[in-house]
């Protein structure tokens, strides 16, 4: 049950609202992990539950360890806008009976309407790779207190040929943060040349 797992009488109330009662097997190997801190490289489908899985532990933090950071503490990168817009709902249901605030950063809307959103901090960040670096060059984001980062689907970034954006956005993170890399397989080529330059020890999960 997700009430063992120590979380936030807040999120455990917006499970309890959005009828997901238990773990599923993806959430019950990784949340543990994930809550205390561990980088990870999980291997989980659509449908899985992955999203709940990360997303959880980083609002349990933000709740938990509150900071007034004007920038934001989690990102988490997807390949795709219809995977972002879904990330970033799933993030605003789970958190809905919390202060914590999602933003989204997509190619194809607004640049100015992002930059004023990003003025007002959002804690966690959902973004594909293309606007978010366009974002940071133009000097409207800073990734410096980045904890937690997320390589959501890094198989299908990799396969639409993001790899360099997303190197190049890992190093304006920190050096001292949690990353999760998942991807619906483990075997594909360029994962294991990415999990070697962005994780540190990962544990590994597979279901
Ligand atoms: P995902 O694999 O993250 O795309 O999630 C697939 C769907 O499963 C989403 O609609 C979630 O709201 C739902 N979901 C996530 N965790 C659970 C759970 N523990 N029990 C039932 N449904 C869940």
């Amino acid at each position: 049950m997700f009430s063992e797992l120590s979380l936030h009488p807040s999120l455990l109330k917006a499970l309890s609202i959005l009828k997901i009662e238990r773990p599923t097997e993806v959430q019950a190997a990784s949340l543990p992990a994930i809550m205390a801190g561990d980088d990870l490289m999980i291997s989980a489908e659509t449908g899985s539950g992955k999203t709940a899985a990360f997303l959880l532990p980083i609002l349990n933090r933000c709740i938990t360890q509150p900071k007034a950071s004007l920038n934001p503490r989690a990102l988490v990168l997807v390949p795709t806008r219809e995977l972002a817009n879904q990330v970033y709902k799933n993030c605003e249901s789970l958190g809905r009976y919390t202060r914590v605030t999602p933003g989204l950063v997509i190619g194809g809307e607004s640049f100015r309407q992002q930059a004023s959103m990003l003025r007002k901090n959002p804690e966690v960040l959902v973004a594909t790779p293309g606007r978010l670096i366009e974002h940071i060059h133009k000097g409207s984001l800073k990734l410096t207190e980045i904890e937690t980062l997320v390589l959501d689907e890094a198989d299908r970034m990799l396969d639409m040929g993001f790899a360099e954006e997303v190197m190049e956005i890992v190093k304006f993170c920190p050096e001292q943060r949690q990353t999760l890399l998942l991807s619906a397989t483990l075997n594909h080529r360029g994962i294991k040349t990415m999990s070697e330059q962005v994780l540190s020890e990962p544990k590994i999960i597979s279901v």
